[in-house]
């Protein structure tokens, strides 16, 4: 999507809808002692490659929605992961202030808080629409900043990919013996488990998998579904292509946001900074879910691509192993177990209902 289409696409509905919630710009500015004609000129790092579907596109999607709802007042310059700092130096980087905005995955900072990783994707978790209800009226918010308090980081979701693929594996899984020995790129919380199954997970950026499937490097990797996977043309180096994607149900995205500069902006600013983010949310799981059934069709028609659902009992095994994993990173990190403990609490009141609505509501169909 090019910028301009962006702001007339939104049109002024959504540009007065992001000012409206506020007070007026003079009396901001008197609270803030912040001038209302004041320009900010923000840089955002992602850890994505430059417009890449879905993910790069999001953080596009996010800065042209700040730049058009704040009227010119907030810019937003974006690097992909590489041009200001590397895809992994991205949260640093907010962190230190290098750029205040951030577009990547929380999974990423695993290093940082092992709590983090429970804000992008859970192993057999929640879905999307779970996710964003835990998120925006489940309580989510509130452990989620006090996670990166520390880091001087406000986060908020930026995006879902929707349920991920399982990913595309160079060898056959017919049972839980063949996970042993498989070396495979998947993050976060699905890698712990693939290790507690016998193999090894790797963390690498998505610029770097189609070299590392393509030269034996790794057997196996997951990256997203079929629209990003096909953007990186994952079918020409991968044999076979297995679902659901048990570790990441849906992959929630964030904005990264440098508290201090934050803080700067006048209220009304920052209300156009959060409702932004919303509504890149909101456009991020539209845009996976349309897209993700047309590359899919592209993929079996003009690919043939060997399509495989993963074995029943090796669903059930990483089932088993995941809760095994998630509670020996509760035993040994608090935080971590306070922020599990809600997870999992709201996972389970969702899934009550949710099992007489969504999921009943598809066996019909
Ligand atoms: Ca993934």
């Amino acid at each position: 999507m090019k910028r301009r289409d962006f702001l007339s696409g939104l049109g002024a509905s959504a540009v007065a809808a992001g000012v409206s919630a506020c007070t007026s710009p003079c009396e901001q500015a008197a609270a803030t002692g912040n001038a209302p004609g004041k320009t900010f000129n923000w840089k955002m790092v992602t850890t994505w490659p430059p417009n890449f579907p879905g993910l790069g596109t999001g953080a596009v999607y996010l800065a042209d929605a700040i730049e058009a709802m704040s009227a010119g007042r907030i810019t937003v310059k974006i690097y992909a992961a590489g041009e200001l700092v590397p895809a992994f130096e991205a949260f640093d980087a907010v962190s230190q202030g290098t750029a205040q905005l951030g577009h990547s995955a929380s999974y990423y900072w695993k290093g940082k808080s092992a709590a983090a990783q429970l804000f992008s994707a859970v192993p057999f978790g929640m879905n999307a629409q779970e996710l964003t209800a835990w998120a925006l009226h489940g309580g989510a918010m509130e452990l989620w900043r006090e996670v990166y308090e520390p880091f001087g980081i406000i986060p908020t979701p930026a995006g879902h990919t929707g349920v991920q693929m399982g990913g595309w594996f160079n060898k056959e899984i017919n049972s839980v013996a063949d996970l042993r020995g498989l070396k495979m790129r998947i993050p976060g919380l699905g890698g712990e488990v693939l290790k507690r199954a016998g193999g090894t997970p790797v963390s690498m950026p998505g610029s770097e998998i189609f070299t590392a499937l393509q030269t034996g490097n790794i057997d196996a990797t997951e990256w997203t579904g079929p629209y990003n996977d096909l953007a990186f043309g994952l079918h020409q180096v991968g044999k076979y292509y297995y679902y659901p994607g048990w570790h990441e149900p849906n992959t929630m995205l964030e904005c990264l946001i440098n508290r201090d500069a934050f803080n700067e902006l006048p209220e009304d600013l920052q209300t156009v900074v959060l409702r932004a983010s919303d509504a890149a949310t909101q456009n991020m799981l539209a845009e996976y879910t349309a897209r993700n059934h047309i590359a899919l069709q592209t993929l079996k028609t003009e690919h043939n691509v060997d399509l495989r659902p993963f074995p029943r009992d090796v669903l059930d095994r990483l089932r088993a192993l995941s809760e095994e994993v998630l509670a020996e990173i509760a035993a040994s990190d608090a935080l971590f177990a306070k922020v599990y403990d809600h997870y999992r609490a709201f996972q389970q009141q969702v899934s009550a209902w949710h099992d007489i609505s969504e999921k009943a509501y598809y066996l019909t169909t």
